[in-house]
């Protein structure tokens, strides 16, 4: 009985990118099929004869290259965040090789209202649920941080040092003078978030590849505080992550070597480690959930299982040249179901 509460703890959902303009001159075949009322992708081997068996999966949602920014808040995001503002903590991960749309996803296009993703979308929910609510006083506030090659940096703090991963015995696992900035509005948490994601890309020769091999995770966290009947002042915190991670791409194809491979290494190891310990929540019946594997998982430890919810954003991309990485991101995700 425990597996139907673990997984509705974990809610797993596919997203597919339309095809590029590149793709589309390069005569590349589209070997996805989407069925959303079931839930179902297939996935067709490149060249492959009618009748040659295909690869289903199944998900609790499956978004077509027509969907929208809109649709995926309200319906695969929208509840999580509803359950930080009741007190509880969430994790949102877009997990996918490199293009296949996790940045677009969870950040999206800010200045125009359609394009919006994730991120900005839940600012606006959030304070317009604050905006609603009386007797209760909030406090928002937010992180932006990067996890890469196993290294922690601040990305709303000028200067570029390491952090260090802290444990606390009353406040559990914390990244130690991470900065944290109190905003009053979603202009304000806006304002915060595009800080963030203009110091992911400067002083690096080339942005996307390294934010292709970093994990980026927008923190915030909101408090409540309510005067109860008797009298008292109670407070209540949820935690909200909101993560783009790295591309899923094994990068022993991609030919590294040396200091590329030794990082394509730890990237690997932060996806793997991500994967286990979803999958063992998944599964319910592991006594052991390996949270210390990496960074990213000790790190998220309060926000993946017990009461917290997560949401896995899996994204792929149309093109018969990608058959093998939308194969193991299916996979991937498959496993966290
Ligand atoms: P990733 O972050 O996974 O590397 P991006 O989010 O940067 O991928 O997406 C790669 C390209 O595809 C971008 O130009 C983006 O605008 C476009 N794209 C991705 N997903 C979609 C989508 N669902 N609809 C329209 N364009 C998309
Ligand atoms: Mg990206």
């Amino acid at each position: 009985m425990p597996k139907a509460k673990h997984c509705e703890a974990v809610r797993v959902v596919v997203r597919c990118r339309p095809i590029s303009r590149s793709e589309e001159t390069a005569d590349c075949e589209d070997i996805l099929q989407i069925d959303d009322r079931l839930g179902q992708i297939t996935l067709k081997k490149p060249k492959a004869p009618p009748d040659e068996p295909r690869k289903v999966f199944t998900f609790d949602s499956v978004y077509g290259w027509d969907s929208n920014q809109g649709d995926i808040y309200d319906d695969a995001v929208r509840p999580l965040v509803d359950s930080v503002l009741r007190g509880f903590n969430g994790t949102i991960f877009a997990y996918g090789q490199t293009g296949t749309g996790k940045t677009h996803t969870m950040q999206g296009v800010s200045n125009d209202p359609q394009m919006r993703g994730v991120i900005p979308n839940s600012f606006q929910h959030i304070f317009t649920h604050i905006s609603r609510t009386q007797n209760q006083k909030y406090l928002v506030r937010s992180s932006y941080l990067e996890i890469y090659q196993e290294d922690i940096r601040d990305l709303l703090c000028k200067d570029n040092r390491k952090l260090e991963l802290k444990e606390h015995p009353d406040c559990g696992v914390y990244v130690k003078d991470l900065s944290s900035v109190v905003t009053k509005n979603a202009a304000e948490i806006e304002h915060v978030m595009n800080i963030g994601s203009q110091s992911r890309s400067v002083g690096f020769t080339n942005m996307n590849e390294r934010s292709s091999r970093s994990h980026a995770i927008f923190v915030i966290t909101v408090e409540c505080s309510e005067i109860g009947p008797d009298g008292e002042d109670h407070i209540r915190v949820g935690k909200l992550n909101m993560v783009d991670l790295a591309g899923s791409e094994r990068q022993s194809k991609t030919g590294a070597k040396g200091q590329r491979l030794k990082e394509a290494a730890k990237i690997n190891l932060s996806l793997s480690a991500l994967g286990n310990v979803i999958s063992a929540l998944v599964d319910g019946k592991s006594s052991h959930v390996p949270y210390r594997d990496s960074k990213l998982t000790r790190l998220l430890q309060d926000s993946l299982g017990g009461n917290a919810k997560t949401v896995m954003i899996a994204t792929v991309g149309p093109s018969h040249k990608h058959f093998d990485e939308s194969l193991a991101t299916l996979r991937y995700a498959n496993r966290a179901k």
